[in-house]
């Protein structure tokens, strides 16, 4: 097409979105589809959080905010991080307020990166990273991980593939699309080879508080005032508090970050939504009420966690992973002898199952479920697939 920029022509539109929204269309016919592509969690925001926008909204809050966000959620932000994450300090300077977790990403990568720099991805990585890097004109490098360590990087790949060019490491911990959890001892090991050799950390710790089997997260940037400078922490509210509409995602940074990331800010989309602020605002200043109905959450999660994972262990040909965070597993299906994309493609049309084929995370083995589904769906759905691998393979 020759009106397309070389940018546009280049970038692949999010294929767990595709997968999404394939579903919901044939859900949309009538049919009875079993969806384990949504990477959103499946309940209602909070009634406070929704009640605090509504009245914003009664209130007038309906204008324009400060581009990198209300000065109270930023304030209550760098609390947060201070009190919760561990981090030895944290200006309301160096929080900015984006929307959605995903931009936040994105501004990250833009106010660091150079053309021709190199930024290292683990795999299976999240669909958006290596195309947030290309539109920064940056080189991605995509570093393998599997099963066999939990999909987790290994600190001597990460020292294999330093070169004088890398310039981020991109660390997402718990991790879409493999629930994986970095052992704190891990993240260690790691941001101290970063800090050896210049190389800045984007932390994506969307899933920080979805974490099962008393695993532990740990903010690489609270690991020293060393970090912290080289850290650049991503978060939000979609994921935590099912806000995933809302669009509201945080970074924290060092304060010249800070500043470059809201200067960009400012210059493309302006603040997050007003009042959606005022909401999140709730959730910071009722936080424990806010963790309540979190643990309810993670509750319901666990379970369907380990009701999946059975589920899939006991389909031959199947292997899955014990993963100990965010709402999704990531089984390998190589020993059933078929691409990712193939499998996931026949398995909605045969048997109107949803799942996201590991090919657009960089796997050529695994498919991702999302556990994030109800009850109905895990039981009908794993039927189905079980079914589906003894028919066809
Ligand atoms: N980072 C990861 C790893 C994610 O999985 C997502 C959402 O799927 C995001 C960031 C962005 O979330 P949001 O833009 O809804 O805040």
């Amino acid at each position: 097409p020759r009106f397309l920029s070389a940018r546009a022509a280049a970038i692949q539109p999010s294929p767990t979105l595709a997968v999404d929204a394939k579903a919901k269309a044939l859900k949309a016919e009538g049919r009875d589809v079993c969806g384990f592509g949504a990477g959103e969690p499946d309940f209602d925001t909070p009634e406070f959080i929704k009640e605090a926008c509504i009245q914003a909204i009664h209130d007038g809050k309906t204008k324009y905010a400060p581009a990198a966000g209300l000065a109270d959620l930023r304030a209550a932000l760098a609390e947060k991080y201070f009190q919760d994450n561990g981090l030895a300090s944290c200006d309301p300077s160096q929080v900015v307020v984006s929307p959605g977790g995903k931009f936040s990403c994105y501004l990250a990568i833009q106010a660091v990166c150079n053309p021709g720099d190199e930024v290292l991805i683990p795999a299976p990585f999240w669909v958006s990273y290596p195309e947030m890097v290309q539109l920064a004109g940056a080189v991605p490098k995509i570093l393998e991980t599997g099963p066999e360590n939990g999909f987790r990087l290994d600190p001597e790949a990460l020292r294999g593939a330093l070169t004088e060019k890398t310039k981020l490491l991109i660390l997402n911990s718990p991790s879409n699309p493999t629930g994986a959890v970095y052992p704190p001892e891990l993240i260690r090991q790691l941001v101290e080879i970063c800090l050896e050799h210049g190389i800045l950390i984007l932390s994506d710790e969307i899933y920080e508080y979805l974490l099962y089997d008393n695993s532990e997260h740990l903010s690489p940037a609270s690991i020293s005032e060393e970090a912290a400078k080289m850290v650049i922490t991503v978060s939000g509210f979609s994921k935590t508090f099912s806000m995933t509409g809302w669009r509201l995602g945080t970074l924290v940074a060092d304060a010249p970050i800070a500043k470059a990331v809201a200067s960009l800010q400012s210059q493309t989309t302006s603040n997050a939504t007003t009042f959606a602020q005022y909401g999140a605002l709730a959730a910071m200043r009722n936080w424990e009420q806010a963790m309540r109905e979190v643990k309810d959450m993670l509750q319901v999660f666990d379970r369907r966690r380990l009701k999946l994972l059975d589920g899939l262990n006991s389909i031959p040909g199947v292997n899955c992973v014990r993963s100990t965070g965010a709402f999704y597993l990531f089984p390998d299906i190589r020993d059933l002898g078929v691409a990712p994309v193939e499998f996931a493609d026949r398995l909605l049309e045969k048997k109107l199952v949803a799942v996201v084929a590991g090919e657009g995370f960089g796997s050529q083995t695994g498919i991702r479920l999302s556990y994030a589904t109800s009850d109905d769906v895990l039981d009908k759905g794993l039927a189905r697939i079980k079914e589906f691998v003894e028919e066809e393979y």
